[in-house]
């Protein structure tokens, strides 16, 4: 059957149908359907009103298809499926629908409208950075809206430490990656914004992106519009590859312990590398999770999550933060900007990967 209803939902045809009839084996890894104890709202839940909205079974309303908006992009529910359905991206695609007929929840039309001014902040947040090298350096940097304008002292930080680990031919990319507007739905705004950084990163030998959700749309998410390839390298590989760089044992006896940001481990595939760096720093492996890595709990803090849906997102942090206590607490660290700032907002004491190894480089 054709979806021809919500003509961007075409090809995931198979994708929606394996969901709608199967048995929700996906079911217990959603952070969102778990925490609001809702069927509506599991990976299978989700998927069956974007089939039957395409179908026109069910409406094509706010009220229906707002439901796209319950799914923070964590991909666990992939890691869990025989079939490694992309739900998260076929429901990106919902939301482009819905923002497209003018169904989309209000507040996502509102982050949408407001695109300019975050670019602006975060054009005011790089101007209070070190100038870069001119336009024509070799090595362009996407440092991230999220950091800089949310985190300015961790960017600061963290600014410094790419100059240190790349060298002096580094350029600042000062246009978003787009992400808000993807997850809004907005996709000309997404495709512009895509398109600006691209153009900005025109002619680098290499790009390196600092925050896992920038890092992981420039790969999966640009390709998917047409954008050019980037190739982009996160800095979390820069760093595994010159862990001998880094201090040894700088950070020995703290307590720390790594929480895998969901677009950098299952989003990028990157584990390894970022135990790899804190254990260089501690002399011994970081502490961690019951479920780690692909099966790593989300943070509550993507897909829009905080504004769509601001209790589910406080309830998935709050969990996530629960189980950081019971396992004897300390510092609790990220490499995501959105999850840093998610759990500082519930009050953890949280910290940046790269702002670690920036200030252990500093007092070397
Ligand atoms: S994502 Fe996979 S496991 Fe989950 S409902 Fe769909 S087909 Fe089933
Ligand atoms: S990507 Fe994460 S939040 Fe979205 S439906 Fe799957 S498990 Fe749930």
């Amino acid at each position: 059957m054709k979806l021809f209803a919500l003509p961007l939902l075409e090809p995931h045809t198979a994708a929606l149908e394996r969901c709608v009839y199967c048995p929700k084996l996906s079911r217990a890894a959603c952070p969102v359907s778990n925490v609001e104890a809702s069927e509506t709202v599991t990976p299978w839940g989700k998927m069956s009103v974007a089939y039957f909205a395409g179908r026109g079974t069910v409406p094509r309303d706010e009220e229906h298809l707002e439901t796209a908006w319950a799914c923070s992009g964590c991909y666990a529910c992939r890691e869990r499926c025989e079939h490694h359905n992309e739900v998260a991206t076929v429901l990106a695609d919902v939301r482009a629908e819905a923002f497209a007929r003018g169904v989309a929840p209000g507040v996502t039309k509102r982050v949408a409208r407001e695109t300019r001014v975050r670019d602006e902040e975060y054009a005011r947040g790089l101007a209070t950075l070190e100038p870069a090298a001119g336009p024509r350096a070799r090595i362009a940097v996407v440092l991230g809206c999220s950091y800089v304008r949310h985190h300015p002292d961790v960017a600061r930080s963290i600014w410094r430490l790419v100059q240190r680990m790349l060298g002096p031919e580094v350029r600042l990319v000062s246009s978003c990656c787009g992400l808000p507007s993807y997850q809004c739905g907005d996709r000309e705004g997404f495709v512009a914004a895509a398109t600006r950084t691209a153009q900005q990163c025109d002619g680098a030998e290499r790009v390196v992106a600092i925050d896992a959700g920038c890092a992981a749309t420039m790969t999966h998410a640009y390709p998917r519009f047409g954008v050019a390839a980037l190739g982009v390298l996160p800095l979390i590989d820069v760093l595994y590859r010159e862990l001998d760089r880094l201090p040894a044992r700088a950070l020995e006896g703290r307590r720390l312990r790594y929480t895998d940001p969901c677009q950098l481990g299952r989003g990028l595939g990157r584990y390894d590398e970022p135990r790899a760096v804190l254990a260089r720093l501690l002399g011994s492996a970081a502490e961690g999770f019951l479920r780690e890595r692909s099966e790593g709990e989300c943070s509550g803090a993507g897909g829009l999550l905080p504004v769509t849906r601001p209790e589910t997102s406080r309830a998935i942090a709050d969990e996530r933060l629960r189980e950081h206590e019971r396992r004897g607490g300390g510092t609790l660290v990220t490499a995501c900007a959105s999850s840093l700032r998610r759990f500082r907002s519930r009050g953890a004491p949280a910290l940046d990967l790269y702002e670690l190894v920036a200030h252990a480089l500093d007092a070397e």
